[in-house]
């Protein structure tokens, strides 16, 4: 761990009003939830298909027995837990010092930690919706909607609130989380590549000048932050 940055960032956060954290995949395997886009040896003897093939609108529509195998078996762990980035988030927002956390992740960790102030890209794996009379579930009624997810109240297909491939963001998220970064004094982007959509486009919306960027290997973005830490969340969450 380099001392000095970690000392900068410790002095940063301190004097910080208003710190956004926008947190991808990184975030959540530091609490054992794998990134669904990175196949394992175990991946291939279960499925023909890359993982962006089967997250997809059309492939949902067309194929939803497999899609909904591989999300039960891949995307669903209903017992992860906040880790000590998610709690420590969560305790700068009660502080008054925290505006909000925009994260990648649909696990609802943050939301566990207690953080309230989350825009939630990809949406959630708690919430699940009936596609044809708009009946909302929560995670452990969905999982006992059987295994194509059946609405018991029409008998509709119940889908995740997840955005898949092919599908559009949120209008009003995208916009809760723009106007909190064009606000944020701090802006702390750790645990993703900066190489998916739209991580990169909303970096361009801060304003200020403490960005931070937090991950364990070189991002594009780099070059345009004021402190990089090529370290372990937990490690530099441990000391903030
Ligand atoms: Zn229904």
């Amino acid at each position: 761990m380099n001392e000095e940055n970690i000392r900068k960032l410790q002095s940063w956060v301190s004097e910080a009003k208003s710190i956004v954290f926008f947190g991808g995949a990184g975030v959540s395997t530091e609490s054992g939830i794998p990134d669904f886009r990175s196949p394992d040896g175990l991946y291939h003897q279960q499925y023909d298909y890359p993982p962006e093939t089967i997250i997809s609108h059309t492939f949902y529509e067309r194929r939803p027995e497999i899609f909904f195998r591989f999300y039960r078996e891949r995307m669903l762990f209903p017992d992860a837990k906040p880790n000590i980035c998610h709690k420590k988030l969560a305790e700068w927002e009660k502080e008054g010092k925290l505006l909000a956390v925009v994260t990648q992740n649909i696990d609802g960790l943050h939301q566990m930690a207690g953080s309230r102030r989350v825009y939630e890209l990809h949406g959630s794996v708690h919430r699940s919706t009936c596609q044809k009379c708009g009946a909302k579930y929560d995670l452990e009624t969905f999982l006992k909607l059987g295994d194509i997810p059946k609405c018991p109240a029409c008998g509709g297909r119940v889908k995740p609130d997840v955005v898949l491939y092919e599908e559009g963001l949120d209008g009003d998220v995208i916009r809760g989380a723009v106007d909190a970064i064009g606000r944020a004094d701090v802006l702390i982007v750790a645990g993703t590549s900066l190489t998916v959509y739209p991580a990169a486009a909303f970096l361009d919306e801060y304003r200020g000048n403490r960005l931070v960027l937090i991950n364990k290997t070189a991002t594009p973005r780099d070059g345009i932050a004021d402190l990089v830490l090529h370290e372990k969340l937990g490690d530099v969450f441990s000391r903030l």
